[in-house]
């Protein structure tokens, strides 16, 4: 029996209208919609196309977005200048610059200026820190976390299973690997995190029941890796040019065709994975505003 196709686009479907009802309820009790501030430093057409995706989503979801395109040769001082801005100002509550910025600019300076109680990526120290912790969850990582609640809606239970997270970066194969091994109801798994130095890649695939891949080079994991009914999560988002129909297609990480017949359950690219990074950030976004309205209100009880 081929593999079941877990629609990711569904459930961040519904993820989104529940976060519109959570918009709505900040809204009645604040007077105000969520605000989440979108920088975009350059002109990377890939970049433009996930920054539209996401002030598309807030508008579909009542959140109030403020895009902020910022020129290729924005000086990092100006970057930083804007995020302080911004940092300051109390009606918005969310603050992204989509990564990568320009290499004129340092990333890691970038993150550590954002407010942590705005840092709705989930990228700076403290909320990394957090996250490694655990307890109450605040805001999350979007990709890790959607794909957590991929998981959970599609019925697989991590508890116990062992789960190969294939790529160690900040923004996927960390964090992923920090959540799964959470004591939690959608955790409590068994991690392995290979990666480029890892030596018998092959043979820790082979024992995953849920393999989740990160890597960025397109179909990598090869059906004839996978152990038979495993469940599949491709992170991987890659431009290949397409010879039969001559133009330019995304595909994952994992050999999709390959991977069906022997997987139990597989996530597509596109329509997987994708959609939902961008609920959870919606999700972030109101989480962010509750929280720091929380904090608001604590603070004047005192
Ligand atoms: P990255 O380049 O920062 O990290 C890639 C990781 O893969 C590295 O940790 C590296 O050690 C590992 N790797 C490289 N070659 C390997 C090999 N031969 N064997 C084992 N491991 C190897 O990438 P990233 O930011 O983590 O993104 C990974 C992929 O996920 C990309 O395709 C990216 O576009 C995609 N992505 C998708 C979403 C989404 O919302 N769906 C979000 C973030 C990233």
């Amino acid at each position: 029996m081929p593999a079941k196709i877990i629609d990711g686009k569904a459930i961040a479907a519904s993820i989104n209208e529940e976060t519109k009802r959570e918009v709505e309820i900040f809204r009645s009790k604040y007077g105000r919609a969520p605000a989440l501030a979108v920088i975009l430093v350059g002109d990377d057409p890939a970049s433009q196309v996930y920054v539209r995706n996401k002030i598309r989503t807030c508008a579909e979801v009542g959140i109030r977005s403020e895009g902020i395109p910022m020129a290729a040769d924005t000086p990092e001082a100006a970057l930083l200048d804007k995020i302080a801005e911004l940092n300051a100002d109390d009606t918005i509550d969310g603050i992204l610059v989509q990564s990568p910025v320009p290499e004129t600019i340092d990333e890691a300076r970038v993150i550590r200026a954002i407010d942590p109680a705005k840092d709705v990526d989930c990228f700076c120290e403290s909320n990394v820190g957090k996250l490694l912790i655990g307890g109450e969850r605040g805001l999350m990582p979007c990709t890790p976390f959607g794909v957590l609640e991929l998981l959970r809606r599609s019925g697989v239970s991590c508890r116990g299973k062992d789960v190969v997270v294939i790529g160690r970066s900040n923004i996927v194969g960390k964090p992923m690997a920090a959540l799964l091994m959470q004591k939690a109801p959608d955790a409590d798994a068994t991690v392995t995190v290979v990666h480029s130095a890892t030596e018998h890649l092959a043979e820790h695939i082979a024992r995953a029941d849920i393999v989740i891949a990160a890597i960025g080079k397109p179909r990598f994991v090869k059906g004839a890796m996978l152990k038979k009914g495993a469940v599949v999560i491709d992170v991987g988002i890659n431009r290949i040019f397409d010879e039969k129909t001559g133009k330019n297609r995304l595909v994952g990480d994992v050999d999709f065709d390959e991977a069906l017949p022997v997987a139990g359950a597989i996530t597509p690219v596109p329509g997987g994975v994708g959609p939902m990074t961008i609920a959870m950030l919606m999700r972030n976004a109101v989480t962010a505003a509750n929280l720091r309205r929380r904090d608001a209100d604590a603070a004047e009880k005192k």
